[in-house]
């Protein structure tokens, strides 16, 4: 090839390879162009991004921010923000407006400037409480900007801002809350004195009702001493028993006062259940006999008879409950059970006692409301039976404060069950019981009554005592047959039976076994005592009253059984083997004077009397032996008893100076124990009876050895 050939070739070669490489230039250009585009496109979407959740944020503080401070400002509590030295830094409208100062004032002051100097002292140590333990709540005074003050409860907590720690403090007025608590307890204070004087009213009404009462009654009682016609009898009696209605009514509104101001309070002492309900049974089966309805009672033979209460406050829901009973029941029975339950303790049994009568009845909605107080069941019902309604609340009182419960099955027209559950403590050293199951097997005896339920307790108990019994419903078998009653070794008649009556029958059999010794016969009655008639037209070894309680059934099966039949000791007559005493009456009323020195008189002792306590103190320090017993009132102008007897107790030594006995209207647990402490001997209260007055005097100048002449 020629030169020229070559230098085209070389050129040509050189042309092809800037072309190509201006080629791969452009594509590479055109890629990168590419790639920055798309880079740039990323960045313009994070741009965005970014900016959207920037907006999203400051949109979430914004909200959060009006959250915090809507909570801050309109708070209905006052709030500060103070650091740890207690300067303020942030204050809400709230507090502003509970203080009086702007904000910006509060916020150049420290917060010891916003209480009354004597509260300084308890905001020292909430804030000292704060720092140590992250929080305290208090309540103290905070002063206003114009001086006045408000009590405020505070709750204040530490917390850490931005690495600075910081105090916030909730203040609440709680001048409201005081104020309605203050009123609170006012109205309670209140109406505690207002009860206070209610009873406080009670106590000196039913006193000033029973110094006349203590006439009405007293004179009463003198007047059936003397002799008298059927009619003047009849019109005493009704003076007596309008008198001891009236007091029941008094008796019952004291004890209500008593209870509902907290002043009862109960005994504890040693007694014998059956002689309670004994009692309790004693005042209302007159009652009973007289509207023929007949008295029951069981008291269950595992029931302990040796027990440690208040008998008196027993006797007394029995004595309502039963009285109740017989007054809301025209015909049928009412029934006493006494029952065990499983032993509460070792030292103490759990009883139940029922009240059951086949009365009236009572509707089930009334039940609650009648152990309210004046609660009675209808007007028409009250009218009829009388009553204040306030027999049963006393019972639930009586029994909430002994810690038992009572409770009404009834329903109207087919009479009612009062159940009561009370525990009591057990005797220590019980004595020993007044008989025992099985303590005369061997033994038969007769049961004639007509009356069912009787009839069984009685055959019961019998039964109990270990004797194999038969009974009868009337006393025609045995008037037909009376060889049937000679296989006995007991007959136990009832007095009330239809057509042939108990007497009637035992004189029959007594006839016909007139030459042959008959088993003995004991009377069951609910009538009056027929003790002391002559053994010729007295059959009967012995009488029993209804309702029969086994410990009494046991002791006529005893006297009868193991030493025949005797005749009975005629009663003893209260009064025959006292000698006449000088007695020294010191009372300022003189109704009640009178009566006391009238029964005196009756009871055939030499009396005198003095009208205030002074004239006492002179009457017995002048000439100590000139009396044997003063019955000195506790009430009287001047020197009241107490005082006089602590004088005379001071002047003569005890052997000396006269038994002194207390004439008080309300012997109270304390009152008897304050009576005896000041040197009296005894207590009596009014209105005086002249059996208690009798036994009191009996008691209380018996020759004593420290009583005997030096
Ligand atoms: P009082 O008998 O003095 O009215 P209580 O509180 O003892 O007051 O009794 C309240 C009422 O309960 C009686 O008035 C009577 O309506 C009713 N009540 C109480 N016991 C009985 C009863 N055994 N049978 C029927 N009603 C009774």
């Amino acid at each position: 090839m020629s030169g020229e050939g070559q230098d085209e070739a070389r050129w040509r070669s050189r042309v092809q390879r800037e072309r190509s490489a201006r080629k791969e230039a452009e594509r590479l250009l055109e890629a990168k162009s590419i790639e920055l585009y798309e880079a740039n496109e990323a960045l313009r979407k994070l741009a965005a991004d970014l900016e959207l959740r920037v907006k999203e944020r400051t949109e979430e503080l914004r909200r959060r921010e009006a959250t915090f401070s809507t909570l801050f400002d309109k708070s209905l509590d006052g709030i500060l923000l103070n650091d740890i030295d207690g300067n303020i830094t942030a204050v809400n409208p709230q507090l502003v407006r509970m203080l009086g100062y702007p904000s910006e004032r509060l916020c150049e002051m420290s917060v010891r400037d916003l209480h009354p100097p004597e509260a300084l002292a308890t905001c020292g140590a909430a804030f000292r409480e704060v720092r140590e333990t992250g929080s305290a709540r208090f309540e103290c005074r905070f002063r206003r900007s114009d001086g006045s003050e408000f009590p405020a409860e505070v709750s204040a907590s530490k917390f850490d801002l931005a690495g600075t720690p910081m105090v916030q403090g909730v203040v609440r007025d709680i001048s409201a809350r005081q104020r309605a608590e203050r009123e609170l307890r006012e109205a309670k204070e209140e109406a505690e004195r207002a009860s206070e004087a209610k009873s406080l009213f009670l106590a000196n009404m039913s006193h000033e009702i029973r110094t006349p009462m203590n006439g009405i009654i007293g004179v009463a009682e003198l007047l059936g001493t003397t002799a008298l016609d059927p009619e003047q009898t009849d019109l005493v009696e009704t003076i007596s028993r309008s008198g001891e209605t009236l007091l029941e009514i008094i008796n019952d509104i004291l004890d209500l006062s008593k209870i509902e101001s907290g002043k009862l309070e109960l005994e504890t002492t040693d007694f014998a259940l059956a002689e309670c309900v004994e009692r309790a049974l004693a005042a209302v089966t007159p009652a009973a006999s007289t509207k023929g309805i007949e008295m029951t009672c069981e008291i269950a033979p595992d029931v302990p008879d040796a027990l440690v209460g208040d008998p008196v406050r027993l006797r007394q829901i029995l004595t309502n409950l039963l009285s109740n009973a017989v007054k809301f029941t025209a015909e049928g029975e009412v029934g006493l059970a006494i029952d065990c339950a499983p032993a509460a303790s070792e030292d103490r049994c759990a009883l139940r006692f029922e009240i059951r009568d086949t009365g009236i009845g009572i509707a089930p909605e009334s039940h609650d409301k009648l152990f309210e107080n004046f609660s009675q069941v209808d007007a028409s019902t009250t009218r009829h039976y009388g009553g204040t309604g306030l027999g049963l609340a006393i019972c639930k009182r009586l029994c909430d404060l002994m810690g038992g419960e009572i409770s009404l099955r009834s329903k109207l027209g087919s009479g009612s069950t009062f159940r009561v559950d009370l525990t009591f403590g057990l005797t220590a050293e019980p004595p020993a019981p007044a008989f025992r199951r099985g303590q005369f097997e061997g033994r038969t005896a007769l049961v004639v009554d007509d009356h069912p339920t009787n009839r069984r307790v009685l055959a019961d108990q019998c039964r109990y005592l270990g004797f194999s019994v038969a009974t009868h419903p009337s006393a025609h078998p045995l008037m037909d047959d009376p060889e049937l009653a000679s296989g006995y070794d007991l007959l136990l008649l009832d007095m009330q039976m239809p057509d042939i009556d108990g007497l009637q029958l035992a004189i029959a059999l007594r006839g016909h076994l007139a030459d042959r010794r008959g088993p003995p016969m004991a009377l069951v009655t609910s009538l009056g005592n027929f003790e002391g008639r002559s053994a010729e037209d007295w059959p009967f070894a012995a009488q029993l009253f209804k309702p029969v309680l086994i410990h009494n059934l046991a002791a006529v099966c005893r006297r009868l059984l193991d030493t025949g039949p005797a005749p009975q000791k005629p009663a003893e007559s209260a009064g025959d083997h006292r000698r006449p005493l000088r007695v020294l009456v010191a009372e300022d009323n003189p109704i009640n004077r009178r009566v006391a020195l009238k029964m005196l008189e009756r009871l055939g002792h030499e009396a005198g009397s003095v009208d205030d306590g002074h004239a006492a103190v002179s009457a017995v320090t002048a000439d100590p032996s000139a009396y044997d017993a003063v019955l000195m009132d506790i009430q009287m102008p001047g020197l009241s008893g107490t005082e006089a007897t602590a004088a005379i107790a001071a002047r003569v030594p005890t052997p000396e100076r006269p038994a002194i006995i207390a004439l008080t209207a309300d012997a109270l647990k304390e009152d008897r124990e304050r009576y005896l402490a000041c040197g009296m001997d005894g207590f009596l209260t009014k209105p005086l009876r002249i059996g208690d007055l009798e036994r009191a005097l009996a008691a209380h100048t018996a020759p004593r050895p420290d009583r005997a002449p030096a």
